[in-house]
């Protein structure tokens, strides 16, 4: 994730609850989720691990262990039917006052039957479910000096990206591109006046194929870039992040160090704990 991270001080699993539920567009699910008492607030791509139930678990057994490798050995160490399930998620909006955070869930696969047990469980959710929360911080930590800031990704770095636009100098120059399934998914967010926003609709398109992030990486292909150094950061579907990168360094001459990149999630392939 990135080069340097602004991780969290105190690293603790947490046993959240779901305190609300809205569904609050055709593709996202908003869950607000209770009891993170002692959460710090990043902002930028704050992120955490999520960690729920299978089905038929009637206990959430967390693990004990907080190291990044420690945490991870004990989990894998754990049998399939005892081992929740774990998936990574954006901080849309954090209140650490109260011990809250919202979480913007993606629902896929809910037509075709594929759906992943995430997003399964951000539908089925219901006040006083629990969950476990491990606070990952954030990825967006661009250590060099840049004129603009380039944030491109599908509908899952939707929260990433309004987190660091919000995040960044009233001064700041940049452009964001991000691909949405359709027009009702867009989300207003505060940015920089210098900040051009551009929503790529995939339903929209004749030239979508199904794969997110397709259209996203061939806008940026066609698009008229500001002048000057950028740093950039493509998140999303695998093969977003990575084309972007690539198209950046080869043929927009762009230092590879200027580009973060993550996948966030394959195509065709479920997450792998
Ligand atoms: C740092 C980080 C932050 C993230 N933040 C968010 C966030 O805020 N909101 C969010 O929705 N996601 C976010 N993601 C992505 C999310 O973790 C993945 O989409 C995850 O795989 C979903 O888990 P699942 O159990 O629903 O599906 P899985 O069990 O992982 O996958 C089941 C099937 O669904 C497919 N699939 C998975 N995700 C999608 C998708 N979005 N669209 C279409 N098909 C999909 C897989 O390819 C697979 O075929 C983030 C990922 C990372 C690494």
């Amino acid at each position: 994730m990135g080069r340097k991270k602004n991780t969290p001080s105190d690293r603790r699993f947490m046993m959240a609850h779901v305190v609300r539920t809205e569904r609050i567009s055709p593709n996202f699910v908003r869950l607000t989720l209770g009891g993170l008492d002692g959460l710090e607030a990043r902002g930028d791509d704050h992120w955490c691990r999520l960690f729920f139930a299978r089905q038929g678990q009637d206990v959430l057994q967390l693990p004990t262990r907080t190291t990044e490798i420690g945490w991870y050995l004990q989990y894998l160490a754990t049998p399939k039917t005892r081992r929740p399930w774990v998936r990574a998620y954006t901080l849309r909006d954090a209140r650490p006052d109260v011990g809250e955070v919202d979480i913007d869930f993606v629902i896929h696969g809910e037509q075709s039957g594929s759906i992943g047990p995430a997003a399964q469980f951000a539908l089925d959710a219901r006040p006083g479910d629990r969950i476990g929360f491990l606070d990952q911080g954030s990825a967006f930590t661009p250590d060099h000096p840049h004129d603009w800031t380039l944030l491109i990704g599908d509908e899952t770095a939707l929260p990433a990206i309004a987190g660091i636009c919000r995040s960044l100098r009233e001064d700041a120059r940049g452009r964001a591109i991000i691909e949405i399934p359709t027009a009702s998914d867009r989300q207003e967010f505060s940015a920089p006046a210098g900040v051009e926003v551009d929503w790529i609709v995939r339903d929209q398109s004749t030239q979508a194929d199904g794969r997110p992030g397709e259209l996203a990486l061939r806008a940026l292909t066609t698009a008229t870039l500001p002048d000057g150094v950028v740093h950039a950061h493509a998140i999303g579907e695998s093969k977003l992040a990575t084309g972007a990168r690539r198209y950046l360094v080869q043929e927009r001459e762009v230092p590879k160090r200027n580009v973060d990149f993550v996948g966030y999630w394959r195509h065709g392939r479920p997450a792998t704990s």
